[in-house]
């Protein structure tokens, strides 16, 4: 006991070491990129004309600096370093030029870009384990392929059957200007065709379609608890689910979702 108790007191006072990173942690860092270094765009795995070997062209950069120099603990004033400074929530994959660049001419606002950059990976990441683990009633491959085959006919929708408003008053807050236009006139635009499909389909099987309804209203709510400031990404994360889910268009799936935010008294939530 007193043993391990020694250890661990040398350790924290020790300067943190750099580690070598496995395969599999080398996989998760060059996934969430996309392949393309999040700084400069340019591509980190690339094969060069006539060459048959792979050219690996990325760096594992500490996004909160693992040892730093006096000018960078000077500029980090108040800030916490994250406590395991080796963990892969605090490394991002960059292309050498980029790293070095961040590291030789360390700005504070670069690093809290490159934060954010690493939270939009890590919200991805989690946004598809999560819709692998959530499954949408059969129903929704017709309603989809049905919105795909629609033109649209905003001006030919009789007002009195649409209220307008609901959707301005729900997206009313934690949604961007651009995002509350799309759904506006998606929801305008497809609405009552949309509407009416499904009811001839409840027709049929009403159970169904109240369980999609709750499965999306399942999904919306799980989102709305990762992201709960930022109803742009709790929109395209569900309209992502429902097309990953289906391997339909994720552009009808962005328009069946703005039905369901018209519809649906859920995306009130948080509102
Ligand atoms: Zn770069």
């Amino acid at each position: 006991m007193t043993t391990t108790t020694t250890t661990t007191t040398t350790t924290t006072t020790t300067k943190p070491k750099r580690i070598d990173y496995t395969d599999n942690q080398h996989s998760i860092l060059y996934a969430e990129t996309g392949g393309c270094c999040p700084l400069c765009r340019a591509p980190i795995l690339f094969r060069k004309p006539g060459v048959k070997k792979i050219t690996k062209s990325y760096e594992i950069a500490h996004i909160f600096p693992l040892h730093p120099t006096p000018a960078q603990t000077k500029a980090l004033t108040g800030r916490t370093p994250p406590i395991d400074i080796n963990a892969l929530e605090n490394v991002i994959a960059l292309c050498p030029t980029c790293h070095t660049r961040f590291d030789k001419n360390f700005q504070l606002d670069e690093m809290d870009q490159i934060r954010k950059l690493k939270d939009g990976f890590l919200a991805d990441t989690k946004a598809k384990e999560t819709a692998a683990q959530y499954v949408i009633q059969e129903e929704v491959f017709g309603i989809l392929d049905k919105i795909a085959a629609m033109g649209s006919d905003a001006a030919g929708i009789p007002p009195a059957q649409f209220e307008i408003s609901t959707v301005e008053k729900k997206l009313r807050t934690g949604m961007s200007p651009l995002q509350q236009s799309e759904i506006k006139l998606y929801a305008t635009s497809y609405y009552i065709r949309i509407r009416d499909h499904i009811r001839l389909l409840e027709q049929s099987d009403q159970v169904s379609i109240r369980i999609l309804q709750s499965q999306v209203t399942t999904y919306y709510l799980e989102m709305h608890r990762q992201h709960p400031h930022n109803k742009d990404a709790v929109f395209s994360y569900v309209a992502e689910w429902i097309s990953s889910r289906t391997g339909k268009s994720l552009l009808a799936a962005r328009v069946l979702t703005s039905f369901f935010v018209q519809n649906c008294e859920v995306f009130d939530a948080g509102a």
